[in-house]
């Protein structure tokens, strides 16, 4: 099992996903990755495979600012460990972490490249990024696109979403995977696990089994 960070706060979110990352290392793990929308609204990318930390030295590198972000730790079950492989994926303006598996994801993946979609990994998570995308691009809000993304999603999930272009808004939701919203004041986060975010907060909120949650700062 593989973990699942986010963050939406004012202050910069990429320490918290990174040190969020490395609680939830005992889980096991091939690759890990973090992607943050900036203040002028670029949603930018770190992956590595191997160990958190090379994530973490990568982000010296390729720094990612932003107050609002995503990041995961995965254990492939649909394609090789590569950094191609390694979540966040990617449509464009949004960006999505997803532990477990779709099942369904092969007649989803051929129906959105029947819509001109390109995938560049070889994972069932990329379906969802290209869904969502055509929902938003159909004009639905993001928690309307997301909502009817996951009734299309055949299997077990744990995901979070960003949108470029909804910059303060976390979409998360939980189907046979754990997932907790941590509290905290004018800042609020999500993980697989409370352990991830005890440097942040004490107060948890627990997803039950089809929640979803729509967090703001
Ligand atoms: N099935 C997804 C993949 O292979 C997610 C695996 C996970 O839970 O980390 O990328």
């Amino acid at each position: 099992m593989c973990g699942i960070v986010g963050a939406v706060a004012e202050r910069d979110v990429a320490p918290i996903l990174l040190e969020g990352l490395r609680r939830l290392e005992y889980r096991g793990y091939d690759s890990a990755g973090a992607a943050v929308i900036d203040e002028q609204g670029t949603l930018a990318r770190c992956r590595r495979v191997g160990k958190v930390q090379e994530l973490a030295d990568g982000m010296v590198g390729e720094p990612l600012p932003g107050h609002i972000g995503i990041a995961h730790t995965r254990w492939a079950t649909h394609g090789v460990p590569s950094e191609a492989n390694a979540h966040p994926h990617q449509s464009d303006r949004v960006a999505v972490v997803h532990n477990g598996i779709i099942e369904n994801h092969e007649a989803l993946r051929s129906e959105l490249q029947g819509q001109g979609y390109t995938f560049t990994s070889e994972t069932d998570t990329e379906v969802i990024a290209h869904l969502t995308h055509s929902y938003l691009d159909a004009g639905q809000p993001l928690e309307q696109a997301v909502r009817a993304v996951i009734e299309r999603l055949e299997g077990a999930y744990a995901l979070a979403v960003i949108d470029r272009d909804n910059p303060d808004l976390l979409f998360t939701a939980r189907k046979g995977s754990p997932l907790v919203v941590g509290v905290g004041i004018g800042e609020h986060f999500v993980a697989s696990d409370v352990a991830a975010l005890l440097p942040v907060t004490r107060e948890f909120i627990f997803l039950e089994e089809g929640d979803f949650a729509l967090v703001r700062r």
